[in-house]
């Protein structure tokens, strides 16, 4: 009876501990699924990083300069000023009137180039824009056109790989000049310069403009002009959340838009590659990859996929679960949703995601912030534990009420244990103690394990065996012994009948009912630490335990000692020496449980 209450509101519990922790969670199963998972695909702008970027090196007419370098040459500005209007000029920015000033909002690499260009060119002039072709991850490049004082311009910016079939010409420093093999070399190993210190490069290009509607076909013939190199650097507790991932035998993939080398440096930095020769698979690679030979080169310990296009990730996610692997993924765009929709667990960005994104997800990270999502892993798996911890502590109670039913049937002796005693057990003294089992804290050792495997049942023969043959065997000797006990005190003979209302039955029943609370309380201590002593743990750390215990004493006291209790349950009052003769019951369990628990550590450790 209690089984669906407990179940659901461990889950809805577990749901709170997460928001505690950034984690929203959409769909309750969820929560349960995300203590298997074994693989997590993870993005890495705004993810791994912490999304706060700032210009560090530009490329410009064939050399490397800082922001700083350009403020000190005039000169640089008056021969590159295409590439500062766009840099200023393209992006989707939105001006907002927030908390009394005006502020910028949008995409953080967007604001740290405009304010680049702001401070280089010392002047704020705005082109008003009048057309534009959005950014996607797919074509990984943004145009806008504006009506510039010498006529109307193209403004492009985007990955390196997708401006350089656009382009025809170069911005040299000593003007433009048509675009020759060894300048396109120049720039790649220019971008793979700055990408290999993990900057997020952007490369900037432009042109004339003669039709301003209709931008089919107009992203050709451009002039390029720059590469800026971004810093993002990781955030400082994503290092620590990959450890957590290794020893919890956790998988973590970085699925990235971004160049390479830049993927490559950021995931040394954060501890993701260990590994001197990692395979990385770029977006191109994998398109030409048959599902074998994708499904093979996921068994290797560390893989980037950079450059992708989002139906990719869609690809990525479906040959892991292929292989057995239980997926979360995370997602922002647009383009994200199908392979969010597709994973065992889709999670989205609270902050930059899109309501796309977060409709299709199971979870939103509210800071999207990896170590969020190992934390939502952490009480995943507690949840598990606690269902697991408080199903052994309800079913150990059956037994003790059915030994009395199988007694009476079998041995012909007063029945001892009434129905509606059961139903006190059932739906009464056991309910809140129950609850207290589903919401325990994660175990410190949880995220040591790897994770469970899917087909395991939450029910096995080993809970089962615990909870039936063991505890609620000592429970049923407690109970049966207690009701013997009293009934042979009270002068009643083996074959006697007794009416239901006499005294020495109501006094014996009492007795076989108080026992099986009183052993049921020692049991919730039990069930809490089912792996380890009961003594190596904190005992009282669990306030809604402690709460329900003490609800379950104020009960046992009002069926026991009131008349109205003793009415309704059919119970009588019990003397000072009964109580004394149940509670070694209670103690001769731990001591068992305990022996128990010891030789099962004794085994592991010598296996
Ligand atoms: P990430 O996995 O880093 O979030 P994205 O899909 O957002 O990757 O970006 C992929 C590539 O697209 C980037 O490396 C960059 O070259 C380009 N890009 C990203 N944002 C913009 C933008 N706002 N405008 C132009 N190009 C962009
Ligand atoms: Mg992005």
């Amino acid at each position: 009876e209690g089984l669906l209450p407990t179940v659901t509101l461990s889950l809805a519990m577990a749901t709170q501990r997460m928001a505690k922790r950034n984690a929203l969670i959409r769909h309750l199963p969820a929560v349960e699924t995300l203590g298997c998972a074994t693989v997590i695909c993870t993005d890495k702008t705004g993810t791994l990083t912490e999304n706060r970027m700032a210009v560090s090196t530009v490329y410009l007419g064939g050399t490397m300069v800082t922001p700083l370098d350009i403020q000190r040459q005039p000169e640089l500005v008056r021969t590159h000023r295409r590439f500062f209007e766009d840099a200023l000029l393209c992006h989707n920015l939105k001006e907002a009137h927030v908390a009394g000033h005006w502020q910028v909002l949008g995409d953080p690499m967007e604001i740290a180039l405009v304010h680049m260009a702001k401070t280089c060119l010392g002047e704020t002039t705005s082109y008003p824009k009048i057309n534009e072709i959005p950014f996607d991850t797919d074509r990984k490049r943004l145009s806008t056109v504006h009506q510039a004082p010498q006529g109307i311009a193209l403004y492009c910016k985007g990955a390196l790989e997708m401006l350089l079939p656009l382009c025809s010409q170069v911005q040299t420093a000593t003007g433009v000049v048509p675009f020759t093999a060894e300048l396109r070399q120049d720039f790649v190993t220019a971008q793979e310069t700055m990408a290999s210190k993990g900057l997020r490069v952007l490369a900037f290009a432009w042109k004339s403009l003669e039709e301003p509607h209709n931008l089919q076909g107009q992203e050709r013939d451009l002039i390029l002009c720059s590469l800026v190199g971004l810093e993002d650097p990781p955030r400082p507790e994503v290092p620590k959340a990959i450890q957590q991932c290794r020893s919890a035998g956790i998988k973590v993939i970085m699925v990235t838009g971004d160049h390479p080398h830049t993927a490559l440096a950021i995931g040394r930095q954060i501890g993701q590659i260990q590994s001197d020769n990692p395979v990385v698979i770029t977006g191109d690679k994998l398109r030409k990859l048959s599902e074998t030979q994708l499904r093979l080169v996921l068994d290797a310990p560390d893989i980037i996929f950079a450059r992708v296009g989002a139906d990719q990730k869609m690809r990525i996610v479906a040959a892991l679960q292929k292989k057995q692997h239980i997926v979360a993924v995370t997602g922002d765009g647009v383009n994200d949703a199908p392979a969010l929709k597709l994973a065992d667990i889709g999670i989205a960005m609270g902050i930059s995601g899109t309501d796309v994104a977060k409709e299709a997800a199971d979870m939103v990270l509210l800071d999207d912030n990896f170590s969020s999502i190992i934390a939502a892993i952490e009480e995943g798996r507690a949840v598990y534990a606690n269902i697991r911890k408080f199903l052994a502590y309800i079913l150990t109670s059956n037994i003790p009420e059915i030994v009395p039913y199988l007694a009476f049937a079998l041995l012909k002796i007063p029945l001892p244990l009434t129905i509606i005693q059961i139903l006190a057990v059932d739906l009464g003294t056991d309910m809140l103690p129950a609850l207290g089992l589903g919401v325990e804290k994660p175990e410190s050792d949880s995220m040591d394990k790897p994770p469970r495997p899917r087909q395991e049942r939450l029910l096995d023969w080993s809970l089962l065996g615990r909870a039936y043959l063991f505890l609620g065997l000592m429970e049923a000797v407690a109970a049966m012994s207690a009701y013997f006990i009293v009934l042979h005190t009270g002068g009643w003979q083996w074959g006697d009948m007794l009416a239901s209302n006499a005294n020495l039955y109501l006094e014996a029943t009492t007795a076989c009912f108080s026992a099986i609370i009183v052993t049921q309380i020692m049991n919730v201590f039990l069930c809490k630490t089912p792996g380890r002593s009961l003594f190596s743990a904190p005992l009282l750390d669990n306030h809604l335990i402690l709460w329900g215990i003490a609800l379950e004493i104020t009960l046992l006291v009002l069926i026991d000692y009131t008349q109205w209790g003793n009415l309704v349950f059919g119970t009588a009052p019990l003397a000072p020496e009964i109580w004394l003769m149940i509670l070694p019951f209670a103690l001769g369990m731990l001591l068992l449980e305990e022996l128990r628990k010891f030789i099962v550590a004794e085994n592991c450790r010598k296996r």
